[in-house]
Protein backbone atom coordinates (compact mmCIF):
# COMPACT_ATOMS: atom_id res chain seq x y z
CA UNK A 1 0.00 0.00 0.00
CA UNK A 2 1.71 3.38 -0.69
CA UNK A 3 1.26 6.35 -0.15
CA UNK A 4 -0.64 8.78 -2.77
CA UNK A 5 -2.16 12.36 -3.16
CA UNK A 6 -3.48 12.18 -7.14
CA UNK A 7 -4.82 9.12 -7.40
CA UNK A 8 -5.08 6.64 -10.96
CA UNK A 9 -8.42 5.64 -12.36
CA UNK A 10 -10.01 2.49 -10.93
CA UNK A 11 -7.71 2.38 -7.68
CA UNK A 12 -8.33 1.57 -4.48
CA UNK A 13 -8.00 3.77 -1.76
CA UNK A 14 -8.07 3.60 2.25
CA UNK A 15 -8.57 6.65 4.20
CA UNK A 16 -8.57 6.71 7.99
CA UNK A 17 -11.13 8.79 9.82
CA UNK A 18 -9.50 9.37 13.17
CA UNK A 19 -13.21 10.92 15.00
CA UNK A 20 -14.88 9.56 17.99
CA UNK A 21 -17.01 13.25 19.26
CA UNK A 22 -20.22 11.05 18.43
CA UNK A 23 -19.46 8.34 20.54
CA UNK A 24 -22.14 7.84 23.41
CA UNK A 25 -19.99 5.52 25.85
CA UNK A 26 -16.67 5.52 25.63
CA UNK A 27 -14.27 7.27 23.35
CA UNK A 28 -11.23 5.38 21.84
CA UNK A 29 -11.66 4.70 18.05
CA UNK A 30 -9.91 7.56 17.04
CA UNK A 31 -7.18 5.91 17.69
CA UNK A 32 -8.17 3.24 15.52
CA UNK A 33 -7.03 3.52 11.96
CA UNK A 34 -3.08 3.54 12.26
CA UNK A 35 -3.51 0.27 14.80
CA UNK A 36 -5.73 -1.35 11.79
CA UNK A 37 -2.57 -0.38 9.35
CA UNK A 38 -0.12 -1.75 11.80
CA UNK A 39 -2.07 -5.18 12.30
CA UNK A 40 -2.61 -5.28 8.48
CA UNK A 41 1.15 -5.69 7.76
CA UNK A 42 2.05 -7.30 10.38
CA UNK A 43 4.50 -10.20 9.89
CA UNK A 44 2.69 -12.32 12.19
CA UNK A 45 0.59 -12.76 9.16
CA UNK A 46 0.56 -12.25 5.47
CA UNK A 47 -0.71 -9.96 2.36
CA UNK A 48 -2.84 -12.80 0.73
CA UNK A 49 -6.92 -12.73 0.60
CA UNK A 50 -8.27 -15.89 1.72
CA UNK A 51 -9.57 -16.32 -2.19
CA UNK A 52 -5.66 -16.26 -3.22
CA UNK A 53 -5.09 -12.56 -3.92
CA UNK A 54 -1.60 -11.88 -3.12
CA UNK A 55 -2.69 -7.89 -2.32
CA UNK A 56 0.78 -6.47 -3.00
CA UNK A 57 0.76 -7.34 -6.40
CA UNK A 58 -1.99 -4.77 -6.67
CA UNK A 59 -0.83 -1.98 -8.85
CA UNK A 60 -3.18 0.92 -7.72
CA UNK A 61 -3.79 -0.01 -4.13
CA UNK A 62 -2.96 3.53 -2.45
CA UNK A 63 -3.14 4.72 1.81
CA UNK A 64 -4.73 8.38 1.65
CA UNK A 65 -3.69 8.81 5.40
CA UNK A 66 -5.65 9.94 8.03
CA UNK A 67 -8.52 13.01 7.75
CA UNK A 68 -7.06 15.75 9.59
CA UNK A 69 -9.18 17.36 12.19
CA UNK A 70 -7.13 19.63 14.25
CA UNK A 71 -7.89 22.62 11.50
CA UNK A 72 -11.73 22.33 10.71
CA UNK A 73 -15.00 23.02 12.92
CA UNK A 74 -17.26 21.39 10.71
CA UNK A 75 -16.13 17.90 10.79
CA UNK A 76 -18.86 16.01 9.21
CA UNK A 77 -18.32 18.28 5.98
CA UNK A 78 -14.46 17.63 6.22
CA UNK A 79 -15.14 13.90 5.92
CA UNK A 80 -17.89 14.18 2.92
CA UNK A 81 -15.35 16.68 0.94
CA UNK A 82 -12.39 14.55 1.64
CA UNK A 83 -14.31 11.43 0.93
CA UNK A 84 -15.99 12.93 -2.37
CA UNK A 85 -12.12 14.04 -3.41
CA UNK A 86 -11.33 10.94 -3.94
CA UNK A 87 -14.15 8.77 -5.14
CA UNK A 88 -14.60 11.75 -7.79
CA UNK A 89 -11.15 10.67 -9.00
CA UNK A 90 -12.89 6.97 -9.84
CA UNK A 91 -11.32 4.93 -6.68
CA UNK A 92 -12.98 2.80 -4.43
CA UNK A 93 -12.48 3.88 -1.07
CA UNK A 94 -12.55 1.92 2.42
CA UNK A 95 -12.42 4.03 5.56
CA UNK A 96 -11.22 3.27 8.92
CA UNK A 97 -12.79 4.50 11.56
CA UNK A 98 -13.42 6.31 14.07
CA UNK A 99 -16.88 5.77 15.58
CA UNK A 100 -19.76 4.70 13.24
CA UNK A 101 -21.17 8.38 12.82
CA UNK A 102 -18.89 9.14 10.17
CA UNK A 103 -20.69 6.61 8.33
CA UNK A 104 -23.41 9.42 6.95
CA UNK A 105 -20.88 11.72 6.04
CA UNK A 106 -19.57 9.17 3.65
CA UNK A 107 -22.48 8.21 2.46
CA UNK A 108 -23.39 11.54 1.81
CA UNK A 109 -20.56 11.95 -0.54
CA UNK A 110 -21.09 8.60 -2.70
CA UNK A 111 -24.88 9.29 -3.13
CA UNK A 112 -23.79 12.17 -5.00
CA UNK A 113 -21.42 10.13 -7.60
CA UNK A 114 -24.18 6.45 -7.19
CA UNK A 115 -27.96 6.49 -8.14
CA UNK A 116 -29.74 3.89 -5.58
CA UNK A 117 -27.35 2.97 -3.37
CA UNK A 118 -27.57 -0.25 -1.77
CA UNK A 119 -25.78 -0.32 1.90
CA UNK A 120 -24.92 -3.77 3.79
CA UNK A 121 -24.56 -2.96 7.58
CA UNK A 122 -23.22 -5.53 10.03
CA UNK A 123 -23.41 -3.98 13.36
CA UNK A 124 -24.61 -5.70 17.13
CA UNK A 125 -27.08 -2.16 17.05
CA UNK A 126 -29.64 -0.48 14.33
CA UNK A 127 -28.04 2.47 14.83
CA UNK A 128 -31.27 4.20 13.90
CA UNK A 129 -32.26 6.39 16.56
CA UNK A 130 -33.53 9.49 15.90
CA UNK A 131 -31.34 11.02 18.46
CA UNK A 132 -29.11 9.53 21.52
CA UNK A 133 -28.70 11.78 24.41
CA UNK A 134 -29.43 15.04 22.55
CA UNK A 135 -27.15 14.40 19.57
CA UNK A 136 -28.66 13.20 16.35
CA UNK A 137 -25.46 12.78 14.72
CA UNK A 138 -24.44 10.06 17.31
CA UNK A 139 -22.96 6.79 16.43
CA UNK A 140 -26.20 5.10 17.11
CA UNK A 141 -28.10 7.39 14.64
CA UNK A 142 -26.50 7.47 11.27
CA UNK A 143 -28.71 5.30 9.31
CA UNK A 144 -31.87 7.19 10.52
CA UNK A 145 -30.25 10.21 8.85
CA UNK A 146 -29.40 8.54 5.98
CA UNK A 147 -32.79 6.69 5.01
CA UNK A 148 -34.54 9.94 6.37
CA UNK A 149 -32.10 11.97 3.62
CA UNK A 150 -33.10 9.16 1.12
CA UNK A 151 -29.73 8.48 0.53
CA UNK A 152 -29.76 4.90 0.45
CA UNK A 153 -32.24 2.97 -1.94
CA UNK A 154 -31.83 -0.09 -0.02
CA UNK A 155 -30.59 -0.70 3.90
CA UNK A 156 -29.78 -4.64 5.05
CA UNK A 157 -28.77 -4.98 8.46
CA UNK A 158 -27.65 -8.38 9.89
CA UNK A 159 -25.55 -9.10 13.74
CA UNK A 160 -28.70 -7.08 14.71
CA UNK A 161 -29.28 -8.43 18.44
CA UNK A 162 -30.22 -4.99 20.80
CA UNK A 163 -33.14 -4.03 18.69
CA UNK A 164 -36.04 -1.55 21.01
CA UNK A 165 -39.27 -0.61 20.53
CA UNK A 166 -37.86 3.21 18.92
CA UNK A 167 -35.97 1.40 16.30
CA UNK A 168 -38.59 -1.24 15.38
CA UNK A 169 -40.58 1.46 14.74
CA UNK A 170 -38.19 3.39 12.70
CA UNK A 171 -36.70 0.16 10.80
CA UNK A 172 -40.41 -0.26 9.60
CA UNK A 173 -40.80 2.99 8.54
CA UNK A 174 -37.63 3.61 6.91
CA UNK A 175 -38.36 0.09 5.57
CA UNK A 176 -34.76 -1.61 6.36
CA UNK A 177 -34.59 -4.93 5.97
CA UNK A 178 -33.09 -6.17 9.10
CA UNK A 179 -31.70 -9.80 10.09
CA UNK A 180 -31.72 -10.26 13.97
CA UNK A 181 -29.01 -12.91 15.45
CA UNK A 182 -31.91 -14.57 16.90
CA UNK A 183 -33.37 -15.61 13.57
CA UNK A 184 -30.45 -17.37 12.85
CA UNK A 185 -28.53 -17.03 9.33
CA UNK A 186 -30.89 -18.60 6.67
CA UNK A 187 -31.15 -15.26 4.81
CA UNK A 188 -27.27 -15.04 3.84
CA UNK A 189 -27.57 -17.71 0.92
CA UNK A 190 -30.22 -15.20 -0.64
CA UNK A 191 -28.84 -12.10 -0.34
CA UNK A 192 -28.18 -10.40 -3.61
CA UNK A 193 -28.34 -6.60 -4.74
CA UNK A 194 -28.69 -5.24 -7.80
CA UNK A 195 -26.65 -1.97 -8.24
CA UNK A 196 -23.92 -0.54 -6.25
CA UNK A 197 -23.52 -1.31 -3.02
CA UNK A 198 -21.75 0.49 0.11
CA UNK A 199 -20.81 -1.82 2.86
CA UNK A 200 -20.64 -0.90 6.53
CA UNK A 201 -18.74 -2.97 9.28
CA UNK A 202 -19.47 -2.11 12.90
CA UNK A 203 -16.81 -4.20 14.73
CA UNK A 204 -19.20 -5.05 17.30
CA UNK A 205 -21.28 -6.82 14.80
CA UNK A 206 -18.85 -9.81 15.87
CA UNK A 207 -19.19 -11.60 19.80
CA UNK A 208 -16.84 -9.81 22.20
CA UNK A 209 -15.45 -13.18 22.62
CA UNK A 210 -13.82 -12.45 18.72
CA UNK A 211 -13.50 -9.03 18.99
CA UNK A 212 -13.51 -7.77 22.73
CA UNK A 213 -11.59 -4.15 21.41
CA UNK A 214 -15.03 -2.49 20.97
CA UNK A 215 -16.96 -0.04 23.11
CA UNK A 216 -20.26 -1.91 23.45
CA UNK A 217 -20.37 -5.29 24.35
CA UNK A 218 -23.00 -7.15 22.96
CA UNK A 219 -23.09 -10.97 23.99
CA UNK A 220 -24.52 -13.20 21.28
CA UNK A 221 -22.92 -12.32 18.09
CA UNK A 222 -21.06 -13.26 14.93
CA UNK A 223 -17.86 -15.19 14.69
CA UNK A 224 -15.18 -13.88 12.87
CA UNK A 225 -16.04 -16.80 10.08
CA UNK A 226 -19.45 -15.85 9.92
CA UNK A 227 -18.67 -12.21 8.84
CA UNK A 228 -15.74 -13.09 6.35
CA UNK A 229 -18.82 -15.95 4.26
CA UNK A 230 -20.87 -12.82 4.59
CA UNK A 231 -17.98 -10.64 2.95
CA UNK A 232 -17.03 -13.74 0.38
CA UNK A 233 -20.68 -14.61 -0.81
CA UNK A 234 -23.44 -12.64 -0.62
CA UNK A 235 -24.07 -11.11 -5.07
CA UNK A 236 -23.58 -7.61 -5.99
CA UNK A 237 -20.29 -4.92 -6.89
CA UNK A 238 -19.22 -3.19 -3.89
CA UNK A 239 -18.27 0.33 -4.77
CA UNK A 240 -17.12 1.19 -0.80
CA UNK A 241 -16.93 0.24 2.73
CA UNK A 242 -15.73 1.20 5.92
CA UNK A 243 -14.74 -0.49 9.24
CA UNK A 244 -15.72 1.40 12.63
CA UNK A 245 -15.79 1.25 16.31
CA UNK A 246 -12.07 -0.60 16.86
CA UNK A 247 -11.15 1.06 20.30
CA UNK A 248 -7.71 -0.41 21.17
CA UNK A 249 -8.30 0.95 24.81
CA UNK A 250 -10.59 -2.12 24.99
CA UNK A 251 -8.37 -4.75 22.72
CA UNK A 252 -6.57 -7.66 24.14
CA UNK A 253 -3.17 -8.29 22.52
CA UNK A 254 -4.60 -6.47 18.95
CA UNK A 255 -6.84 -9.38 18.60
CA UNK A 256 -9.42 -6.94 17.46
CA UNK A 257 -7.18 -4.77 15.28
CA UNK A 258 -6.24 -7.99 13.83
CA UNK A 259 -10.19 -9.13 12.99
CA UNK A 260 -10.28 -5.45 11.74
CA UNK A 261 -6.74 -6.18 9.43
CA UNK A 262 -8.17 -9.40 8.21
CA UNK A 263 -11.23 -8.11 7.40
CA UNK A 264 -9.90 -4.95 5.39
CA UNK A 265 -7.74 -7.23 3.10
CA UNK A 266 -10.84 -9.25 2.11
CA UNK A 267 -12.63 -6.50 1.32
CA UNK A 268 -10.02 -5.10 -1.16
CA UNK A 269 -9.97 -8.69 -2.66
CA UNK A 270 -13.48 -8.25 -2.79
CA UNK A 271 -13.58 -4.73 -4.22
CA UNK A 272 -9.99 -5.49 -6.89
CA UNK A 273 -12.06 -8.29 -8.62
CA UNK A 274 -15.06 -6.50 -9.05
CA UNK A 275 -12.86 -4.35 -10.91
CA UNK A 276 -11.05 -6.10 -13.10
MN1 LIG B 1 -22.84 0.97 14.72
MN1 LIG C 1 -22.63 -1.27 17.14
Amino acid sequence: MKPKKNIPQNSICILGIPFDQNSSFQQGPAFAPECIRKSYFSPSSNLWSEKGLDLESINHLYDLGDIDFTKGTDNFNLITHSVKNAIDQECRLICLGGDHSITFPIIHAHAQKYDRLNILHLDAHPDLYDSLDGNIYSHACPFARIMEQKLAARLVQAGIRTMNGLQRKQAEKFGVEVNEMKDGTHWMEALEFHGPVYVSIDLDCLDPAFAPGVSHHEPGGMTTRQVLDIIHQFRGKVIGADIVEYNPDRDLNSMTSMVAAKLLKELIAEIYEDTI
